[in-house]
């Protein structure tokens, strides 16, 4: 990793202690993970001094890197494990993954845009994060050949949870998504049972659209 000057880690450092730990985040793996990912690597050099703040932006493609304390919510909520092999759909800026490949053994993630595909793929590399695997394909019918998996995670929100995420998951797994509209969905974090499925809602959100089989048409 490239020699960072020292005020983004004191930005890191405010970042993961007023918007995460005061909002209430408690998994010490999800703060030490927060507190070491470079945030402002994973935006254009024109955003690197806003990467720390507390709201989404914009990654090119007409897509957005999540608020922080949006991606500490829905990590945490998987209650990860070190073992774990996680499978991420919308791999984006790579943020998330990155966030991710910190806490557990493997993290498996699909972008259906080439671009961000192509340049993400590239950062994943020089940056060393190699328990990331990447995938150019529609993440609604997920990675088969991988499954199954012990947590799923979306970060793009459609109308439905696609069901081929569900026969994907291990019995015990969760999955966390924004389900709704276009305009706003709520959080809704699934976990499957040995007889089915059961829902939490964790709040209303807005995402950017998911696009695919099991999603909204392009
Ligand atoms: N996790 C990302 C968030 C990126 S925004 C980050 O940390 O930056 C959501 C991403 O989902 C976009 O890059 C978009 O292209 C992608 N996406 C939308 N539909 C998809 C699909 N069906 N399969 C894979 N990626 C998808």
């Amino acid at each position: 990793m490239k020699e960072e000057p020292i005020k983004y880690e004191r930005w890191r450092k405010e970042m993961v202690d007023r918007q995460i730990i005061d909002r209430g985040i408690t998994d010490t793996e999800v703060i030490n993970a927060m507190l070491t990912v470079p945030r402002h690597l994973f935006v254009s050099e024109a955003l690197t001094d806003s990467a720390y703040m507390d709201y989404p932006l914009p990654i090119g493609e007409g897509q957005t890197i999540s608020q922080p304390y949006i991606i500490a919510e829905m990590t945490q909520s998987l209650e990860l494990k070190k073992h774990h092999r996680v499978l991420e759909i919308g791999t984006g800026s790579g943020y998330q993954a990155a966030v991710l490949a910190h806490i557990v053994s493997r993290v498996y993630t699909i972008e259906r845009n080439n671009t961000l595909f192509m340049r993400t793929r590239k950062l994943f590399d020089s940056l060393k994060y190699h328990n990331i695997i990447t995938r150019y394909s529609d993440g609604t019918i997920g990675w088969k050949e991988e499954s199954p998996f012990d947590a799923i995670m979306v970060t793009a929100g459609g109308e439905k949870i696609p069901q081929p995420l569900i026969d994907q998951l291990e019995v015990g797994g969760k999955l966390v998504m924004p389900v709704g509209g276009l305009m706003s969905q709520e959080m809704l974090l699934l976990e499957k049972t040995r007889n089915g499925t059961s829902i939490n809602n964790l709040g209303g959100c807005r995402f950017v659209k998911l696009i695919g089989m099991h999603g909204w048409k392009d």
